[in-house]
């Protein structure tokens, strides 16, 4: 009996999609259905292993063309889809991967291009056919089921034959037109292609008919040799990654990469590791060009793919690459596991650590030679992936930042480029004695900074912090080849020669209760102090403690209503201070309000909002209000006739008009 069922919206959307569709690869239907049958292969080999009612077989796949009736079907041996299975797996979309396919492309309006980036799996097909069915039976099951679908609305599902277990998919490839010969995947050279081109590391034999011309004994024949057809292997099936090192090109790497990642892109880098040993492992590790489209959902898992001799365990093993590497594709096929291992006793299993060990540090040395030997790709890389490497520096204490920290860029205000903090060292005049930072949106926000005159005047490198993570990786890193870090916008910077820093102290100590006077009145600054690092300015704040203006500001973005310790530093050489002393003498109420003009500026100038801003306004109203104390404020300043106004702006709009 033919049950008739509908496919499910999502589904219908995906598959409208696919009918539609204009990409132009839509050749990588034959990867799909081919890696589909090596997955079937897996898991039939998979419980075989275990369950010994589940026979083992001749594994194969095969590409059959009928020119005839215009069909292609790929079969394969492998574990079989029930009726139950058949429904869910291709009447519904479960895979997230299709489902924010579905999303990326209403967003992209129809961005062809990144379909290679998703699995879209068997829906591919109705790319190229306009019909599809699948004859399945499943190892679970003595009976074979029939699927069918025009991959319009709905599906149907019937009782049929078939001897041996594994699914048989027949496509019904569409009519050709002007742009599209859908009849070129009956020919068997395209079919070969194909397969070498997607499909070459599938570790079963992928077999299609292939066209052998017979020896024609007789040379001088003028007659066309007979040929016969032979059913071939035609992928090299031994995985990429157990060849030796030297003896795979960087191209195949890349198609490997492709084909196996689904990416368009040859990434940015390839690492092929050979281990042999005491621990036995191979391993491909790739670098996308670009962080994949899911990268930064929630959704995105981390994990390296994980094989133990030869046999596919898990797609993603997370406990064999850090979080901050998350971005890092690849695989490990391990000699040393055993094949039932369960993802509790990966976390706890020794050869997965050690191999994870290896493989962050085969990934970092990788980095470190990138950035020696072709600064170029590594910017190229820095500019998506520098963040993690970041946080990997800032997270679990530090642990990781001898690793890291040399591999990190920052801006420099003296050079025009990213530099590495021994790049800084290297520079550094043999006077200097610390690095200098500065949390700045980029250069020109720096040099406006009051606090950069003193280093700007000795030609001191200041590095640039503009990531949000920036300011708590350097906490983390403390110093850097024995040199401190010192932030411009908090820490005392020691610049001053020591005579010049000594009358500063006495001159501090004699207006002790004048700088006590201005805390008071200011209320919200911890200290009011003398300034050793201000030429020109004659104010700054600065802050004290681990809490800085920035992550004062990162902190609220995540709702932590935590506030820097201010600190309001004074120029003693700068006239406003005289001013300030002298206005304290005469009149402690004008006073305050202009040390609150001048605490407001400075804090304003450090891109923070003063504390009250309407007083902050009031006070500096009050002051431009006093500047003429002659002007007579009681007559009406607007007195205008109404009438004047109207006729001129008329002769305006003649002017206009001329
Ligand atoms: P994916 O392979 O990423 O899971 P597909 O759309 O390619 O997504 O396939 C959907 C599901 O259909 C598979 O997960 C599998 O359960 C089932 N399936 C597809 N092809 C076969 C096959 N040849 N043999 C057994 N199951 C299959
Ligand atoms: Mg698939």
């Amino acid at each position: 009996m033919k049950e008739t069922m509908e496919f499910k919206t999502e589904t219908k959307k995906l598959l409208d999609m696919m009918i539609n569709s204009i990409y132009t690869h839509k050749e990588i239907f034959l990867r799909e259905l081919i890696s589909n049958a090596s997955d079937a292969i897996d898991k039939r080999h998979y419980l075989s292993l275990t369950n010994t009612n589940i026979p083992t077989t001749e594994y194969e796949i095969k590409v059959e063309a009928n020119k005839d009736a215009k069909t292609l079907t790929i079969s394969d041996n492998g574990i079989g889809m029930t009726k139950e299975e058949l429904q869910e797996h291709l009447g519904t979309i479960a895979k997230s991967g299709s489902k924010e396919f579905l999303e990326k492309m209403s967003e992209s309006k129809g961005d062809v291009d990144i379909i290679g980036q998703f699995g879209v799996g068997f829906y591919s097909a109705f790319m190229v056919a306009k019909k599809v069915t699948v004859l399945t039976k499943s190892v679970n099951s003595d009976k074979a089921y029939l699927f069918e679908s025009e991959g319009l609305d709905s599906f149907t599902i019937e009782e049929a034959q078939k001897d041996d277990f594994g699914s048989e998919i027949t496509l019904y490839l569409r009519e050709d037109t002007e742009d599209e010969k859908y009849s070129s995947y009956l020919d068997e050279w395209e079919i070969k292609n194909l397969i070498t081109k997607y499909s070459d590391y599938i570790r079963y034999p992928i077999k299609t008919w292939v066209t052998e011309y017979d020896t024609n004994d007789d040379k001088d024949s003028k007659k066309e040799p007979k040929s016969h057809l032979e059913l071939k292997t035609i992928n090299s099936m031994i995985p990429l990654w157990k060849k030796n090192k030297s003896e795979v090109t960087d191209e195949e790497l890349n198609n490997f990469y492709k084909s196996k990642f689904m990416d368009y892109q040859d990434p940015i880098t390839s690492i092929h590791v050979n281990v042999e040993g005491m621990l036995t492992y191979n391993a491909l590790l790739f670098i996308p060009k670009k962080p994949f489209y899911d990268f930064y959902s929630d959704r995105n898992e981390k994990g390296l793919q994980l094989y133990t001799k030869g046999v596919f365990i898990l797609d993603k093993c997370k406990e064999l690459i850090p979080d901050y590497l998350r971005f890092v594709k690849g695989l490990v096929d391990s000699a040393d596991l055993p094949l039932n291992i369960s993802r509790e006793m990966l976390q706890e299993d020794r050869a997965i650590k050690k191999i994870a060990t290896n493989v962050e540090k085969k990934i970092l040395s990788e980095l470190q030679s990138m950035l020696k030997n072709d600064r170029d790709k590594y910017l190229e890389f820095y500019k998506d992936y520098g963040l993690n490497l970041k946080y990997g520096l800032y997270e679990d204490m530090g642990s990781k930042k001898d690793q890291l920290k040399d591999l990190i860029l920052l801006n420099s205000f003296n050079e025009e480029k990213l530099i590495t903090f021994n790049e800084y060292k290297e520079k550094m005049p043999e006077d200097q004695k610390a690095f200098y930072y500065i949390v700045a949106k980029d250069k020109q926000a720096a040099k406006a900074l009051p606090q950069m005159d003193l280093l700007i005047s000795k030609g001191y490198d200041v590095l640039i912090l503009n990531d949000d993570v920036d300011e708590f990786m350097i906490q983390v890193l403390k110093d850097y080849d024995g040199k401190e870090f010192k932030s411009v916008n908090k820490d005392d910077l020691g610049l001053m020669d020591e005579k010049e820093a000594k009358k500063i102290d006495k001159l501090a100590k004699s207006k002790k209760n004048l700088l006590n006077q201005i805390k008071e009145d200011l209320g919200s600054v911890a200290e009011v102090r003398l300034s050793k690092k201000l030429v020109e300015a004659p104010a700054c704040v600065s802050t004290e403690g681990e809490i800085t203006f920035e992550m004062e500001r990162v902190l609220k973005s995540q709702n932590h209503d935590v506030k820097a310790t201010r600190i309001l530093e004074l120029n003693p050489n700068h006239n406003l201070f005289k001013v300030i002393e002298a206005t304290y003498k005469e009149n402690k109420e004008e006073a305050k309000k202009l040390v609150n003009i001048i605490y407001g500026n400075a804090l304003l100038e450090e891109g923070v909002i003063p504390d009250n801003p309407k007083s902050f306004r009031d006070d500096i109203s009050n002051l431009i209000l006093n500047l003429n104390p002659n002007l007579k404020l009681d007559d009406e300043v607007v007195d205008v006739d109404a009438e004047e106004v109207e006729e001129n702006t008329e002769n305006e709009d003649k002017k206009e008009e001329k």
